[in-house]
């Protein structure tokens, strides 16, 4: 297929282009880790390296969950008194806390739109490219969401949507489209893609500028190696919910349960660029629990509903769940969530609920956790459009030109 047979796909465009007056003109922000916020801007760091620079971190709010997982200092009750003195404006409670993705994403779409604005003023909207091929119906959810928050933030966005008998080489000839185009910022195809289509090689053939899911191995050489570049949009929005939420990485013990490429790995190396002591586990780990239950942040990936349960988990410790599960039977939905009455709505009027990899009893023993659904879910597309806006000013020097 030449170049002229892609403009037969549909293709919608659904950017906000209104001009968009500059608030302040010298203050683009010329950070270029996907998670970073204005708030960084004059440490010019990733927020990996505030975390790891003790010097750098953010003041931090204790709570008796949190000093658990430090050691012993809570069996003394004396020695809780004193913290609690000592922060007397915080009030004290052993009920874990509940990380609220909802509200860190929106906090996040706030500043991508603050950024977008401040690019338009310069005569540059952001634009995302979504691939999305055949009729995969949990896909096509997935991408309208994508689109809309992309219209939402003044991003431009482009739909395309090949059939399912598109081949590789037609994918490939989509993609170098998309890399030539100067409207185009940031590419994602949507995954899984059938299986007749070289997904590998698609992947790497999206221009690593534009690689929006940070899957493309320049990107994940970069993350590796510490270099500001385009990082998988979940394990990117696990960062961020740790560090809004003030809680510590550095020296800390962080467990990751998966190791795929999507989130397992990368999770694991932005933690360890955070100066996490990190342990990766997976299905051919043995002893499970050893390694769980020596964790500070036990990050799960796993794929299966409920599967770290109460006595897995080291009090105390923040979970930061990334599944999601979705269970039909009703008698698992009990064993989740005996007598929860809003689940038992949701199943009767769905006849399904959302459970993640850790066992909702689990929460109950952590010092902070991520609820699911409104945990880390909500921050993904969150962070698809900050490394959309990464994109546009990573591609245009613009975090250069600052220097
Ligand atoms: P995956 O299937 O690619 O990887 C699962 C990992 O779990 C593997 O590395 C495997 O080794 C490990 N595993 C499986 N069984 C295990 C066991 N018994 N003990 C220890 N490890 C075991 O899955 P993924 O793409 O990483 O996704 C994991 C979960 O996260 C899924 O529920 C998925 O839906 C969810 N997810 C959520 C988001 C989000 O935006 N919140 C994004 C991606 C994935």
């Amino acid at each position: 297929m030449d170049g002229s047979g892609l403009k037969n796909y549909c293709s919608t465009r659904l950017g906000l282009r209104s001009a968009v007056r500059q608030q302040d003109g010298d203050t683009i922000d010329n950070r270029i880790a996907p998670s970073a916020s204005p708030a960084d801007h004059d440490a010019n760091l990733e927020p990996q390296s505030l975390m790891a620079d003790g010097a750098d971190h953010p003041p931090q709010i204790l709570f008796p969950g949190k000093l658990r997982a430090h050691g012993s200092i809570l069996s003394n009750r004396s020695a809780r008194d004193l913290w609690t003195a000592a922060i007397p404006w915080k009030k004290m409670s052993d009920s874990p806390r509940i990380l609220d993705g909802v509200a860190i994403a929106a906090q996040i779409k706030s500043e991508v739109v603050a950024e977008v604005q401040l690019l338009q003023a310069r005569g540059i909207t952001p634009g995302l490219a979504v691939v999305l091929v055949g009729e995969v119906p949990a896909s096509q959810i997935y991408v309208r969401s994508k689109v809309k928050t992309c219209g939402e933030l003044g991003i431009f966005s482009e739909l395309l949507t090949p059939p399912e008998t598109i081949t590789t080489s037609e994918m490939l000839a989509l993609v170098a489209d998309l890399n030539d185009r100067d409207d185009i910022d940031g590419i994602l195809i949507q995954l899984p893609l059938p299986k007749h289509v070289d997904t590998k090689r698609l992947l790497e053939a999206v221009a690593p500028g534009k690689d929006v899911d940070g899957f493309h191995p320049v990107n994940v050489g970069r993350l590796q190696s510490g270099q500001p570049g385009l990082a998988p949009c979940t394990p990117a929005g696990i960062m961020e919910i740790l560090r809004r939420s003030q809680l510590p990485v550095a020296g800390q013990n962080a467990v990751i349960i998966g190791r795929s490429d999507i989130v397992g790995k990368p999770a694991a190396m932005m933690l360890l660029n955070a100066s996490a002591t990190v342990t990766v586990c997976h299905s051919k780990t043995t002893d499970l629990p050893r390694f769980t239950q020596a964790a500070d942040i036990l990050v799960a990936a796993i794929g299966r509903p409920g599967y770290v349960t109460p006595e897995m988990v080291k009090p105390g410790a923040t979970l930061i769940d990334v599944g999601i599960n979705r269970i039909t039977d009703s008698a698992e939905v009990e064993k989740f969530f005996p007598g929860d009455p809003e689940r038992a709505a949701t199943f009767a009027k769905r006849g399904s609920v959302v459970v993640g990899d850790i066992h909702p009893a689990a929460f109950a023993r952590s010092g902070a956790y991520t609820p699911v659904p409104g945990g880390v879910g909500a921050l993904t597309i969150a962070m698809l459009m900050q490394n959309t806006v990464t994109a546009a000013k990573l591609r245009r020097g613009i975090a250069a030109e600052k220097k």
